[in-house]
């Protein structure tokens, strides 16, 4: 994005996390989504009175394994508190967070070449679903009341709708590695609150922030990003001031719109949690979480593309996902070729799949024999896709569908020469035209010699020939 009038933009984000556990976060109701609504409820995460919370220990060591994977400190002592709020999806009229002292805090992570500070993670509950209906009125959903989420508060440290995409984008990657959450955005999985400021370059004290609630997909962060930092240049440019509010980007008109003025701590008269003890956490507790944490993205891909000798840029893109990484890692134990087998997932695999990819519906083996007889030579570049493709959409063995379809490279250096000196004896006018600068027609001579052996020659040995025969005086 451009900048305007030397107006800098200063993004931090609140992301919200439900976290994928089985029970929610304060009774032993299930989290499954997509269930009929209010048939995950309960008095405790209904709100009803005297009914006692009691914490999952599953949501404590999934935000131990988040905190340690995106490089923060966990706190050995942390409380819950209330935070009062009147709402119709909340129908306690609190929610139990962490006010001053969450469970971790001061963390990073990198985004390319620059690093995101993390101000802390803290674990809460999740309200419940208002869902608007056209004859009933407004109805509420109960069974997202206490899904366990983890809010994850960045440090001012973005300053584009990019940044602020590539930083979700690796919190999430990072997060479905750490095996806490699936961070589906379209089930609301992850949500995401941006606080936004501008300042003149140079400036050092920031600006009155903003903030945009829930936006739940890459494109509407990015959007409602642009469209603030647009309406506060504007702003200022006319003389007028920003006031600290809370807006609500609307995905139709592209526009952000006030929905109440900002709320001060105090507003939502935070106390301790009576009913919940705090949460200690020993030393040999933490260190005992750590182990289960798998390899994280970032140490993957520094390992790829030293032992496949593969791009920065090719390492980042098999590590983002984790399914992707798991799959490749398996295909690159079986081939000879890894860094070949790299080149045809992003190149040809990736072609295929669809974007949200949980399952790849090839095996590590077939990709292994793919990479494998393209690499000894066995089959040539087009075969290759064709095989791909092949084995992808119909799960047809590769070496099985080269041989039944005699797909087998034409190496035989006899057969390329004879193909070569055939197509060039038929067609005396292009190699006139090739000699008189029309140097483009070797592309249709090359098309010739190919369609001769079914797309089969060694593309390259055939190539070589036929510049050599054109370019020759003979
Ligand atoms: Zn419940
Ligand atoms: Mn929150």
């Amino acid at each position: 994005m451009k900048l305007i009038k030397d107006y800098e933009l200063v993004v931090g984000l609140e992301v919200h996390v439900e976290l994928s556990t089985e029970s929610k976060i304060f009774c032993s109701c299930p989290t499954a989504f997509g269930a009929e609504p209010n048939t995950q409820v309960y008095p405790v995460c209904m709100g009803l009175p005297g009914a006692m919370p009691f914490l999952n220990k599953k949501v404590v060591e999934y935000a131990v394994k988040a905190g340690l994977s995106t490089n923060c400190e966990i706190n050995s002592f942390s409380r819950c508190d209330r935070k009062h709020y009147f709402y119709p999806d909340l129908p306690k009229a609190y929610q139990i967070s962490q006010f001053d002292i969450p469970i971790c805090r001061g963390g990073w992570i990198d985004i390319g070449n620059k690093r995101i500070g993390i101000t802390r993670i803290h674990i809460e509950e999740d309200a419940g679903k208002l869902i608007h209906h056209p004859l009933n009125g407004t109805m509420i959903d109960c069974n997202r009341c206490g899904v366990p989420l983890l809010e994850i508060v960045s440090e001012p440290d973005i300053s584009s709708p990019e940044e602020a995409e590539a930083y979700v984008k690796k919190l999430r990657s990072v997060l479905v590695y750490a095996g806490v959450s699936d961070c589906k955005m379209n089930e609301g999985a992850l949500r995401c609150d941006v606080n936004l400021s501008v300042k003149k370059i140079g400036q050092s004290r920031l600006g009155v922030r903003t903030e945009i609630k829930n936006l739940n997909s890459f494109a509407f962060i990015r959007k409602a990003i642009e469209a603030e930092y647009i309406r506060q240049v504007n702003t200022l440019e006319r003389g007028g001031q920003i006031i600290r509010e809370t807006l609500r980007f609307d995905t139709d008109t592209g526009k952000v719109y006030t929905m109440r003025a900002k709320e001060d701590a105090a507003d939502y008269r935070f106390f301790p949690e009576p009913d919940l003890p705090p949460i200690i956490l020993t030393v040999d507790q933490i260190d005992g979480i750590r182990p289960q944490l798998p390899e994280l993205p970032d140490s993957r891909k520094k390992r790829y593309s030293e032992q496949f000798g593969i791009s920065d840029y090719d390492a980042d893109v098999l590590v983002s996902n984790r399914t992707v990484a798991d799959w490749f890692e398996a295909v690159a134990e079986m081939s000879k070729y890894p860094k070949i087998a790299a080149n045809l997932t992003i190149s040809q695999l990736f072609r295929l799949l669809p974007a949200d990819i949980e399952e790849i519906p090839l095996s590590p083996a077939a990709m292994a024999e793919i990479a494998d007889m393209s690499g000894d030579g066995e089959i040539n570049s087009s075969v290759t896709k064709k095989v791909l493709d092949e084995a992808y959409m119909r799960g047809t063995s590769p070496r099985e569908y080269v041989r039944e379809n005699d797909l087998a490279q034409i190496n035989d250096p006899s057969v390329i020469q004879a193909t070569v000196y055939r197509v060039l004896s038929e067609n005396p006018a292009l190699i006139a035209d090739y000699r008189s600068g029309k140097t483009n027609v070797k592309k249709m001579l090359m098309g010739l010699c190919m369609k001769l052996t079914h797309g089969k020659a060694d593309p390259v040995k055939m190539n070589e020939l036929l510049e050599k025969l054109l370019n020759s005086e003979e």
